[in-house]
């Protein structure tokens, strides 16, 4: 399997649209890696993980075939993992060619954001009914999607909604999908991470050095939640284990995030990384 990492950035991207603190002043200066877009990933190239407003420039960097997907997980329905208007443009009127049906995977809000998104007036003209299809997720409801078994998990994010992280697995490599999340999960959801052995594990590290009580993650988070996975024998010497989703407010650049995540035999995602599992 491979994942690749198209954007790495929390909801206010990285530097922030507004910001001028000393982190984003320093990634504007820096560049390079220290600039993030809001978080989205694909697998193999054919399954897409979350639609944020930055899917377009992900298209024209990566040379992202978006017409021929047709499967997009949805973690949960905030604007930096699902930004559905975006999906109009798969009607034939503006998507020429695009193959087949792309199924939209999500929680109740997910759905009511792509409906409210999808339905109105202005695009009525152009029903998305052949092109874009949304499949509403139970927790732990698991499904197969292109030879791909997914099992919804439920994070411990918004309580307004269901967000969920993914256990994605074919054959024989497994995922575990962990954005946006902290780490009081519900024992059933523990539950279910435990059942599994873990090629990549991809873990939420908005807070960066600082940690709050559930809703993201920090980097002792990390270190704890791949200690608590380890412990129970999920995770191996072989297991990778990445940390995403960043924000300044967690106050580190991508060297310094780089170094911490090196010294703890993790790896600090940056846009475009590539990793085969
Ligand atoms: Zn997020
Ligand atoms: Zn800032
Ligand atoms: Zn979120």
């Amino acid at each position: 399997m491979e994942i690749q990492y198209l954007g790495t950035a929390a909801a206010e991207g990285l530097p922030a649209l507004f910001c001028d603190c000393d982190i984003c002043r320093r990634a504007r200066e820096t560049g390079g890696k220290e600039l993030r877009t809001r978080t989205q990933s694909i697998i193999d190239g054919r399954i897409l993980i979350d639609l944020p407003p930055d899917t377009y420039t992900h298209a024209l960097r990566y040379s992202l075939k978006l017409g021929e997907i047709n499967h997009l997980l949805v973690t949960h329905s905030h604007m930096d993992h699902f930004f559905p208007v975006e999906l109009i443009h798969r009607h034939e009127h503006f998507g020429h060619q695009a193959k087949g049906m792309l199924y939209v995977y999500g929680n109740e809000a997910v759905e009511k954001a792509f409906y409210d998104a999808v339905l109105i007036d202005r695009f009525k003209v152009h029903p998305l009914d052949d092109a874009v299809r949304f499949v509403r997720l139970a927790p732990f409801g698991d499904f197969t999607a292109e030879g791909y078994h997914i099992i919804p998990v439920p994070a411990d994010h918004d309580k307004r909604e269901t967000c969920y992280i993914y256990i994605i697995e074919k054959d024989g490599k497994c995922l575990l999908y962990g954005h946006d999340t902290g780490m009081n999960l519900s024992g059933e959801a523990w539950e279910c991470i435990f059942s599994r052995k873990y090629d990549l594990i991809s873990l939420d590290a908005t807070m960066g050095m600082k940690q709050i009580d559930g809703y993201h993650m920090g980097l002792l988070d990390d270190i704890r939640f791949a200690g608590m996975l380890e412990e129970k024998g999920c995770i191996g010497k072989d297991t990778v284990k990445v940390i995403n989703h960043f924000s300044h407010n967690g106050k580190m650049t991508h060297g310094e995030l780089e170094a911490f995540a090196g010294e703890h035999g993790m790896i600090a995602s940056y846009d475009g990384m590539k990793v085969s599992f």
